[in-house]
């Protein structure tokens, strides 16, 4: 597939990935959600793999989230390439470069005996600041280097927050420095704090080069989610770093490339909920790429429903494929990625996308087909001949309640369009012995011996020599079309008669039949039908609508706080005890908040702990802005939330869990209070302790 085409993707190396989830990431949290959950969105991104992931506030480089938030702080590393970018920035600082300034790149580069080539593709023109940061240009960044004076970029980036950084006193040292091959380690935390300073500070071209580093450069795979960034390898570490409108993202990780190892990671991150694609090749790993949800959506549409007319037979398919990718999310798990990139899976065809396509995913965004609070198995087919094949009559395992035979008088009424196949005697034997099926020696005839209640083929009789083989129609077909050609037997709805040498099939209808029939998918659109009663007449049963419990959310405002709640109605008196938690949690640290709080009441404790990933006896939990609580909360839980969302803005990331949580069930004055928390309050004043969020636990604590 043509994201993959790309030189970034080096090496790939296998990480294991989060366990297959069916649910999308949205199940159970409505899509109503105005601001994003960073810890679960780390989490999920992060699950199952070793590296570490910290996402930090824009304005205020706060932490909102991270991933081994030990290593983000506290492990200090060369940055490699991902440092240019304050390079560039230090010498349009100093006057020592102009945007304009262009240099034709050798691509070949070696430093003190060691070898930094460039790894872009040969350029046809000659690199400036934008595209030497968009491709990663090592001799655009040696060569400019090289005007800054001894020590000069170490003062620079040490006035940018490195600390670890070494005064270089050479040309070689310099220009090492400069790659972020020497003289200078990093830690996550800090490098994201960096290019938060660096989206609010530097010059246009620098946030321009790391834009464009996304759209055409080193870090494509992050690409379309909002996110401008730079990728870096160095140590055996891949790395991503980058920022949106609102948060910085530094993403590192085990491999030999950020472009294809952590640039997509970081994609997830901010735009979770999509699907990792793999493309298999022979003998060759695979490769793979993070894609929205919706960037598949309108790839899958381009490589399967590409042909269908109508805006509304479109948005169907838009449902179907959406629904399926999650519902067979995980199936190629154990190669490393989600979903293959063929009709295995869908068929993707990224370089076919249309307006069109994409207006019928847009339209459905978020939407799926749900059967009994999961997403449905939503098989579809090109032309179903009239009627519809039942699923558990092709794949036994599949027989669904919707997805049963029944009579398609839309597609019928365009009427039946027939094909043909003929097949010698010798090519059909080849054809089942590639496939590894048993067969005479010499077929002398083939006969439809049963059928299913549809009346497609179920099983065939082969006789001849070497005696008398049953085999399943569906097994036949798939031998001859991987043999002969993916079009040769276009369905099982067929007869088979020998015509001389030969055995001619004559059948009706593309595909297996099961579920949406294209064909009259379209005719229903164009008699007016909607997307919705061409899914409810193709999958009888389902419900369409954005998660399980199609969770419609309400916000309430209060004078302080937002209340988000499926029941208006049932939650409307938490909202003055939300706004009184709020000034009492300001009153009893004397902080105030900046914010709004967002409180969302879940429906039901299930609704909770799906959305939250808590286990039950949590009774509510504060990330970000958001507070989530469980369904009728006391008025102390919605306190202990509010405390710690006033707290958490004014906290350094390194005061530990156990403090953070003592200190405010003591502030709360919760029921329970820590031992630990208990003995600290005898023996300190509630300001002293306050001041520790701010300053770091004393010594010895
Ligand atoms: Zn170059
Ligand atoms: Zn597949
Ligand atoms: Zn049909």
């Amino acid at each position: 597939m043509g994201r993959f085409r790309n030189y970034i993707v080096t090496a790939v190396l296998w990480m294991p990935l989060a366990a297959a989830a069916n649910i999308p990431a949205s199940a159970g949290d409505g899509d109503a959600s105005p601001v994003t959950d960073w810890n679960v969105s780390v989490a999920a991104a992060m699950k199952g793999r070793s590296g570490t992931a910290v996402v930090v506030e824009r304005s205020t480089g706060r932490v909102l989230a991270t991933h081994n938030g030990a290593h983000a702080e506290h492990t200090a590393a060369l940055p490699g390439s991902t440092l240019k970018p304050f390079v560039i920035w230090a010498l349009l600082d100093l006057h020592r470069l102009r945007a304009s300034d262009t240099l034709v790149c050798p691509h070949s580069l070696a430093i003190g005996g060691h070898d930094f080539a460039c790894t872009h593709p040969p350029l046809n023109a000659p690199v400036t600041a934008e595209t030497a940061l968009a491709y990663s240009c090592n001799n655009f960044v040696a060569h400019f280097a090289l005007r800054l004076h001894d020590g000069e970029l170490a003062a620079f980036l040490r006035a940018h927050g490195f600390s670890n950084v070494t005064p270089a006193v050479s040309p070689d040292r310099i220009r090492m420095q400069a790659l972020g091959e020497a003289g200078v380690l990093v830690t996550p935390l800090e490098l994201a704090r960096g290019y938060a300073r660096l989206a609010d500070t530097a010059p246009d071209v620098v946030k321009q080069g790391l834009r464009s580093a996304v759209q055409y450069g080193t870090a494509q795979l992050a690409g379309d989610c909002g996110l401008s960034g730079k990728t870096g390898t160095a140590g055996g570490r891949a790395w991503f770093a980058g920022f949106t409108r609102d948060v910085a993202v530094v993403v590192v990780a085990p491999g030999a490339s950020g472009g294809g190892d952590a640039a997509p990671i970081a994609k997830e991150i901010v735009a979770p909920g999509g699907v990792w694609v793999g493309e298999q090749r022979r003998g060759l790993p695979p490769l793979r790429a993070y894609m929205t949800l919706e960037e598949y959506v309108a790839d899958a549409l381009s490589g399967e429903g590409g042909d269908l007319r109508s805006p509304e037979a479109l948005k169907a398919m838009a449902v179907a494929v959406r629904t399926y990718a999650v519902r067979f999310r995980g199936r190629h798990h154990s190669e490393g990625f989600d979903l293959c990139d063929t009709t295995h899976c869908q068929r993707l065809r990224p370089d076919a996308v249309n307006a069109r396509l994409r207006q019928a995913a847009h339209d459905t965004a978020g939407q799926f087909l749900w059967h009994e609070g999961a997403p449905a198995y939503a098989y579809y087919s090109q032309d179903c001949a009239g009627t519809t094949e039942a699923a558990g009559d092709v794949w036994p395992d599949q027989a669904h309640s919707y997805l049963i035979s029944m009579k398609d008088s839309f597609c019928a009424r365009q009427g039946r369009v027939g094909w043909q196949f003929a097949v010698s005697s010798a090519a059909l034997r080849n054809a089942l012995e590639n496939a590894g099926l048993r067969a005479p020696t010499r077929i002398d005839d083939v006969e439809v011996s049963a059928r299913t209640e549809s009346g497609r083929a179920r099983e065939l009789v082969l006789r001849g020599e070497g005696g008398e083989v049953r085999i399943a129609a569906t097994s036949l077909r798939f031998a001859i079309d991987r043999s002969l050609g993916w079009d040769s037997l276009r369905s099982t709805l067929f007869d088979v008669r020998r015509e001389g040498d030969q055995f001619v099939f004559r059948g009706y209808g593309i595909g297996h039949g099961v579920g949406l029939c294209q064909k009259g998918a379209d005719v229903m659109a164009s008699e007016g039908r909607s997307y919705r009663d061409i899914l409810a007449f193709y999958y009888p049963g389902t419900i369409v609508g954005p998660s399980a419990q199609d969770f419609a959310w309400r916000k309430i405002n209060g004078e302080r706080a937002e209340l988000w709640t499926t029941d208006p109605g049932h939650d409307q008196p938490l909202v003055p005890i939300a706004d009184t938690a709020l000034r009492k949690a300001e009153t009893i640290t004397g902080m105030r908040a900046r914010l709004v709080p967002l409180v969302r009441v879940y429906p039901s404790v299930t609704a909770f702990r799906n959305a939250t990933a808590e286990p039950g006896n949590v009774a509510g939990d504060e990330r970000g802005r958001v507070i989530r609580l469980q369904p009728d909360p006391p008025a102390q839980t919605v306190l202990h939330e509010m405390l710690h969302f006033v707290l958490e803005a004014n906290t350094r990331p390194d005061v530990p869990g156990w403090f953070r949580e003592g200190l405010v069930a003591w502030l709360a004055g919760d029921h329970e209070v820590p031992e630990r928390m208990r003995s600290l309050a005898a023996h300190h004043d509630r300001a002293e302790m306050l001041g520790w969020l701010k300053t770091g636990l004393p010594m010895g604590l």
